[in-house]
């Protein structure tokens, strides 16, 4: 930055204290009538600094000084020297105070930390600037201790070449900094998601390949013993991979949730053991549990949820110590709305699942950014960033919210908000006794990727069924129409380019009403689907899948069908 020649400058002199004011032209002249005395004027200059929200002060250096010197030996001076002289209530006001009298007298220091090197570089540029800065940004720490941001406007008075004082105007805009911050989040988030989910779903449909034939590789009977472990070790790392790109589209909300009406603390409950053995013996867990509403989610996903805070839990409290998860009815409505301008919060009743630890805790910082996929403070091997972005995408999928509440050594506190619903439980169902495989029976596979169709195709024939394929609705409805009294069960893919899986359905539903569709989708949930349409997806199948799980998933259907005709 470049030193303005202040020789140029004319020197300020005390008589020019007011000078200034009248220097900003809009302010004052033209806008007023000119004063006729003193005492007008004084009272003039007091109204427009009492009234204004701005703060404004006075800062007296008790020792001028020299404006000859360089600027971090000015800058250096000014913390040694400078106190508040003078301020309005408005001042006062920003720094939590009762009264202007409360906040006279303070240290520059006080005002503006000095170990802010941001603070440093601001004074610098006061000085570089012949003593005269607008629209300056400062960082400076409340009474609460957090600290606030300000927009600053201020000059010096240079007298003998000496700096004897300063006036300037400040204005808050904490509130409008955090706003803006969690709004760049927000779409960070966002596209964030956006990447991960396109790039989960190209994996996931690939893992679905590896995975399936990695499996009908090791069904051979004659394998040899090296190559068998060799292709165990491909599966596994295969089946890491999916569990991977599983909780990346959970986090893109692509994955396909299967919403229902459930009892949330259930689901507590039932994952208790789970939880207590996640974790461990040194740290109890507490269950609170209000009776509930149902909300709508999907049970498997609302387990993750809990496990994933479970193990975050465990790992911030290695000495061990308390777990309490809560569950209460609570109302959401414009206040909480007004605390998160970043979302379009839904006012109305929810159901508040709290799940709070008494471990290590976290700075501001961590905890802006602990939802984001891939954000972790462990080490290498050890974090894989995921778990919290899971959680945040399984929330999302209930049309729910998630917020953290943490300092660094007071624990964290996880607050999911899921809305509650009127919707009836479904009364449970006793799943059908497993019988042997109803082999010979036809099934229609319907997937425009090629390989994960020729992957289902080769299971289903492996297993004994006769299987058609197809490569797109049209041509699923062809072959409907020459085997279609032959065809027990249709599995198909809900996305595809010509015809979707939906449309398929219908047209499948109006033939043969009778006919079971299995669904089956990695992508991309619009909001559509994730909205309520989801009971025409059902039964569903998540890709990718193992063999042994469309196996299952097609005799379950096959079976209920022949008990129900
Ligand atoms: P990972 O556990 O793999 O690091 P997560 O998404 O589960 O990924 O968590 C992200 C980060 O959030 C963690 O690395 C940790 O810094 C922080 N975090 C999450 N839960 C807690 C907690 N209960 N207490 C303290 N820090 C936590
Ligand atoms: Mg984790």
């Amino acid at each position: 930055m470049h030193h303005v020649p202040r020789e140029r400058r004319s020197p300020r002199t005390d008589e020019e204290i007011r000078v200034p004011m009248t220097a900003r032209p809009p302010l004052i002249d033209g806008s007023l009538e000119p004063a006729h005395h003193a005492g007008e004027n004084e009272e003039r200059y007091r109204a427009y600094i009492e009234l204004t929200s701005d703060a404004v002060w006075r800062i007296e250096f008790e020792a001028p000084v020299p404006v000859s010197l360089p600027p971090e030996a000015q800058v250096e001076l000014f913390y040694a020297h400078a106190r508040l002289a003078e301020c309005n209530e408005a001042m006062a006001q920003m720094y939590g105070l009762e009264s202007a009298a409360q906040l006279i007298g303070a240290r520059l220091g006080d005002l503006l930390p000095r170990d802010d090197a941001e603070n440093v570089a601001y004074l610098e540029r006061f000085v570089t600037s012949g003593y005269r800065l607008a629209n300056a940004e400062s960082n400076e720490i409340g009474r609460d201790g957090l600290p606030r941001h300000f927009v600053n406007n201020l000059f010096g008075i240079v007298r003998d070449g000496q700096l004897v004082r300063a006036w300037g105007s400040q204005r808050d805009i904490t509130e409008l900094r955090h706003a803006h911050d969690r709004l760049q989040q927000a779409r960070r988030m966002e596209t964030v998601g956006q990447l991960a989910g396109g790039i989960a779903h190209e994996v996931n449909n690939m893992m679905s390949v590896v995975l399936g034939c990695s499996e009908f590789v090791l069904r051979r009977a004659d394998l040899d013993p090296a190559v068998r472990s060799d292709v165990e070790e491909i599966r596994q790392a295969a089946e890491r991979s999916a569990a991977i790109t599983a909780q990346l589209l959970a986090f893109s909300r692509r994955q396909m949730l299967q919403p229902v009406p459930l009892d949330l603390n259930a689901v507590v409950r039932g994952a208790e053991p789970a939880l207590r053995r996640a974790l461990g013996d040194a740290i109890a867990l507490e269950l609170r549990l209000a009776p509930l509403r149902p909300i709508r989610s999907d049970r498997v996903q609302l387990e993750q949820v809990l496990l994933n805070l479970a193990d975050n839990a465990r790992e911030a409290m290695p000495g061990g110590g308390r777990l309490v998860i809560e569950t209460s009815d609570v109302e959401l409505g414009p206040r909480d709305a007004a605390a998160h301008p970043e979302i379009r919060l839904r006012a109305g009743p929810y159901a508040l699942l709290r799940v709070a630890d008494t471990g290590r805790g976290m700075d501001r910082e961590t905890a802006r950014r602990v939802f984001e996929p891939f954000f972790t403070t462990k080490g290498v091997g050890k974090g894989t960033g995921l778990g919290l972005s899971t959680v945040y995408g399984v929330v999302k999928q209930s049309d729910g919210y998630v917020w953290v509440d943490s300092e660094p050594g007071r624990g964290a506190a996880f607050r999911i908000y899921l809305p509650l619903t009127d919707a009836e439980l479904p009364a449970p169902i006793s799943p059908p006794e497993p019988r042997d495989t109803p082999a010979g029976q036809m099934v229609l596979v319907v997937d425009d990727e090629p390989m994960v169709r020729s992957m289902a195709v080769r299971a289903l024939r492996q297993a004994g069924y006769l299987v058609l394929e197809a490569e797109s609705g049209a041509q699923a409805l062809a072959l409907m129409e020459r085997h279609g009294a032959e065809v027990r069960l249709v599995l198909t893919d809900i996305t595809m380019s010509e015809m979707g899986g939906r449309e398929l359905g219908r047209r499948l539903a109006a033939q043969r009403p009778d006919l079971p569709v299995l669904y089956m989708s990695g992508y991309p949930v619009d909001e559509v689907v994730r909205r309520g349409i989801l009971q025409e997806y059902r039964p569903f199948l998540q890709k990718p899948f193992a063999p042994d799980t469309l196996l299952g998933s097609v005799r379950a259907l096959l079976e209920a069908r022949a008990g129900a005709g």
